[in-house]
């Protein structure tokens, strides 16, 4: 058919793969718990998100609850009525002030699974002892659970009471306070408990770095603590609530407070990660869907490609046909192509090998397919080199 000496004075016709062709052909295919496959070419990027200049600076996607601006005291509101409060929290300097008899705080928006990043310091004349000195706190759903803020610094407490416990829960990994009066930061991860029909699901979790030391790591809430008391492990949480910043009757400030909504665990409807067999279908069947109708916009051995790459993520007949008859049609093209035509099918075979090796690989398609050997055939004479 085609004349292989003739085919070896040309010099090959290097073209480059984008990079996204080559990973196309991924790892372990979708499975009963994942909806992608390793390396999934198709999977979405991370969306992009610019960090702050330095550390502690909101990043592009943050939620800015307070940044030293009038506007920002907007987002926060009292809980106690007015009727029932002789004085507000503080506002001067950019820096937001709790006041003995105000009362707690609360964001106007709501939040759940969340980053926050938040500094404080307590008064820098250390007055008061133990809960007694620079106590506040950092509420999450309404309150439901507290990491504490307190001024322990050569100050002791009891120890799930300290700064950055998770109160009555888990004392703090570590003492890392500054001294009193200095800026302290907090930056907690925290995941709500998931409780459904009475089932522990997830007890929830915080992870709280002070000053940048790791001081709880993945903290089971135990139901969230409180008071001189525990909570029912399978205490139900609300999805969403305000934050809230506690008046402790001690004066704490607050600066640069911002946070970042965190994306679902599987658990909670999140795609990524180990799903349930049924959110695996379910996503799978979404993604063949998706790449079907890109497939669409192309034609012939194109087409194809995409056709059969749809059916590693579910299985649907009226592509499969239509996959294996583009297939069928490229062959006989080839077939049919004049020797100066022949080096244009190169890399379009390689690419049509690799998917089909692939499919055969991991049994979508049966390992005596006649395409296999037609194109093995074919790459042999032409001295087409696989990878
Ligand atoms: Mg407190």
């Amino acid at each position: 058919m085609n004349n292989l000496k003739q085919y070896l004075i040309v010099p090959a016709l290097i073209v480059g793969f984008s990079s996204l062709q080559a990973e196309r052909f991924f790892g372990d295919p979708p499975d009963a718990h994942n909806p992608w496959a390793v390396h999934d070419a198709n999977r979405p990027q991370p969306p992009i998100v610019e960090p702050g200049a330095n550390y502690g600076d909101p990043p592009s996607d943050a939620v800015v609850l307070f940044d030293g601006t009038a506007a920002s005291i907007g987002n926060w509101h009292h809980l106690r009525p007015d009727d029932k409060r002789k004085q507000d929290w503080l506002f001067k300097d950019g820096v937001m002030q709790s006041v003995r008899g105000a009362g707690t705080i609360a964001t106007e928006q709501e939040f759940g699974d969340c980053q926050l990043h938040i500094e404080w310091a307590a008064p820098v004349e250390a007055n008061g002892s133990g809960q007694g000195r620079g106590n506040s706190g950092v509420f999450f759903l309404d309150g439901m659970v507290e990491v504490q803020v307190l001024d322990n610094y050569r100050n002791p407490t009891y120890p799930d009471g300290s700064a950055g416990s998770v109160y009555g829960v888990m004392p703090p990994a570590a003492n890392a306070l500054r001294p009193s009066g200095e800026w302290q930061s907090y930056d907690i991860i925290f995941r709500r408990p998931i409780v459904r029909d009475g089932q522990v699901l997830d007890s929830g979790r915080l992870t709280v770095l002070l000053n940048g030391v790791v001081i709880q790591d993945s903290t089971p809430l135990e139901g969230g603590g409180g008071y001189k008391q525990r909570q029912p492990l399978d205490r139900v949480f609300p999805e969403k609530g305000g934050l809230r910043l506690q008046d402790h009757g001690d004066p704490v400030r607050f600066r640069n407070i911002w946070v970042r909504p965190l994306r679902p665990r599987s658990l909670d409807g999140g795609t990524d990660g180990r799903l349930s067999i049924a959110a695996s279908m379910a996503k799978r069947t979404e993604i063949a869907k998706s790449i079907r109708s890109d497939a669409q916009s192309l034609t012939g051995v194109d087409k194809a490609l995409r056709l059969f790459e749809s059916l590693v993520y579910h299985e649907n007949a009226q592509a499969r046909a239509e996959a294996e008859q583009l297939l069928r049609a490229y062959l006989d093209k080839f077939a049919a192509a004049s020797v100066d035509q022949v080096d244009a099918y190169r890399n379009k075979m390689l690419e049509l090998d690799r998917m089909l090796q692939y499919l055969k690989k991991h049994y979508f398609i049966g390992d005596k397919h006649e395409a296999l050997a037609a194109i093995d055939r074919i790459c042999k004479e032409q001295d087409w080199k696989k990878r």
